[in-house]
């Protein structure tokens, strides 16, 4: 760099003597090194955003998690059920973003809620329903882009604590009527925002009102828990201090087989 352009942003020291130009050279560069070496540790997380929970975010890390411990392994979700009906949101801009927020997703989920929806959907088979996936596995820093679109924890989960969709222990779903392939009513669409949606709501006609119920005991009943406030959410305990899961689908994919 050219010791006028070094004036030009700090043009008092234009008042040196030529004798303390290499002087003010040298010092010059070792902070602009310094600075530089300070940042490079957090450029993982600068690029997205902040979170104070436990975080894998490189591909050896969380090969390293799931060999450690065989229920942080992640499962492509059609290959443990083909019939599976997936409609990932948040891939095209038929979500309440309206961006597409997914490049090339896959839905995933650790061993044990991956097993415990298997074991739902066989239920509804047998009704002549199935479960229609609209979300699992959602990669940290979608969850950051929702966040800075829509910062209300109502509506987004708040990147400082990690969604449990972060972790692959989380999933969005309604059912089916296999033979028509239709939504059963839930009273609200996916991702509806209104008190609505909400489990405790119930002035709803008698049929919505039955179809939850099915969706929630169906699910309790494989042990997944579910929120208040979305009728559409359910989860797995995260007994295991999941970690949330800094990846895109990309890199997932080179992982999980
Ligand atoms: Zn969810």
């Amino acid at each position: 760099m050219h010791i006028d352009l070094i004036y030009r942003f700090f043009p008092h020291c234009r008042y040196n003597s030529p004798a303390t130009q290499p002087i003010l050279m040298r010092s010059f560069y070792y902070r602009t090194l310094v600075v530089t070496a300070l940042f490079i540790p957090f450029l993982c997380k600068a690029q997205k955003c902040k979170t104070t929970a436990k975080t894998v975010c490189t591909k050896a890390d969380l090969v390293r998690s799931m060999q450690d411990d065989a229920a942080k392994r992640l499962v492509a979700l059609k290959k443990l059920i083909p019939g599976l009906h997936i409609d990932m949101r948040y891939a095209t801009s038929n979500n309440f973003t309206k961006e597409v927020l997914y490049r090339h997703p896959v839905a995933y989920l650790r061993t044990a809620p991956a097993d415990a929806l298997k074991q739902a959907e066989a239920e509804l088979n047998k009704k002549g329903l199935a479960i229609k996936l609209y979300d699992a596995f959602r990669p940290f820093n979608v969850t950051c882009r929702i966040w800075r679109l829509v910062p209300d924890k109502r509506y987004a989960a708040n990147p400082m604590k990690g969604s449990n969709h972060n972790r692959a222990l989380a999933v969005d779903l309604t059912i089916i009527d296999l033979k028509t392939g239709k939504e059963l009513d839930m009273g609200t669409p996916f991702d509806s925002f209104t008190d609505t949606a909400h489990h405790s709501f119930i002035h709803l006609p008698a049929h919505v009102i039955a179809n939850r119920k099915l969706l929630k005991g169906v699910m309790r009943k494989y042990g997944f828990g579910m929120v208040p406030d979305e009728w559409w959410h359910y989860q797995w305990p995260n007994n295991k201090d999941f970690e949330v899961i800094d990846l895109d689908f990309d890199d997932l994919a080179d992982i999980v087989k």
